[in-house]
């Protein structure tokens, strides 16, 4: 099982009571939610907010109905390819943990037994993650400030959260695989379109984002899902970050559509340590 490390000192957090404490005394309760807060204050002042409720409901709800399961299969898939048995897994930016989740049953029911841990700065997000993902690890820390040993991890997943290379790389065992899910440009598109006069494609990848990672895989996932109800609509629309950037006439526009078909783009990108 791996350890927090402390983020003060950086020494592994052991389990004390309903805590984790390092060797030096630096506390950290264990929430009765079921993760532990190892976000500093002091490094995070401008961006602790993370996944608000409104946009976790909806997402909630949203990947429950299934439309993203072809994502999810190919994950589940992949990682089942790359892992060689059981393995130690940390899902950076976990949200609330549906797609570990996933992962976890997949693996599972095919006889292998991983150990999850799960980051995300969203402590909404985490309470339903340890819902979810019993016996997996969750803390509320940064992507940009691991609370991990270097070369912890066998694999790693990161589905649109953001992610810091260089943290990623170091917890990542030598020959240790990222699983990284981002938005193809035309993701969403006929959604963007009913919303805006002029949609925007969302920016491709940045290669420097996995610079100093030899790619094994690209594979797209492309396909349509179809919204049967403007709740199915809503719910999508306020799981994107559009939602809280659109004024509120934009807004109303969606309400007026009862269906909607809409593109599923994404690429998963994996790569070796
Ligand atoms: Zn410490």
């Amino acid at each position: 099982m791996p350890f927090f490390s402390c983020p003060i000192c950086g020494l592994s957090l052991i389990s004390d009571n309903r805590s984790l404490r390092c060797i030096l005394g630096h506390c950290f309760d264990i929430s009765k939610y079921g993760y532990v807060n190892l976000l500093l204050s002091q490094k995070s002042s401008d961006k602790r907010h993370g996944d608000d409720k409104l946009m976790l409901s909806a997402r909630s709800r949203f990947l429950e109905r299934g439309y993203y399961l072809p994502l999810l299969n190919t994950i589940s898939e992949s990682a089942y390819k790359y892992i060689n048995g059981n393995a130690e897994i940390l899902d950076i930016g976990c949200g609330e943990g549906w797609y570990m989740a996933g992962l976890k049953n997949f693996l599972e029911s095919n006889g292998i037994v991983s150990e999850f841990s799960g980051i995300d700065i969203s402590k909404e997000a985490l309470r339903l993650a340890a819902k979810r993902c019993k016996g997996a690890k969750f803390a509320v820390a940064s992507s940009s400030s691991l609370p991990f040993s270097d070369k912890t991890f066998d694999l790693i997943l990161n589905v649109f959260a953001p992610m810091t290379e260089s943290e990623a790389v170091r917890v990542l065992k030598p020959g240790g695989i990222i699983m990284k899910a981002v938005p193809l440009p035309r993701h969403l598109w006929s959604l963007k379109a009913a919303v805006y006069q002029v949609p925007r494609e969302n920016k491709p990848l940045n290669n420097k984002d996995i610079d100093g990672l030899s790619i094994l895989e690209q594979i797209p996932i492309c396909y349509k899902f179809h919204l049967a109800s403007s709740d199915e609509i809503a719910d999508l629309f306020k799981m994107t970050p559009y939602y809280y950037k659109t004024g509120k006439e934009d807004q109303k526009k969606l309400e007026t559509l009862s269906d909607l078909s809409v593109e599923a783009e994404f690429l998963l990108l994996i790569c070796r340590k």
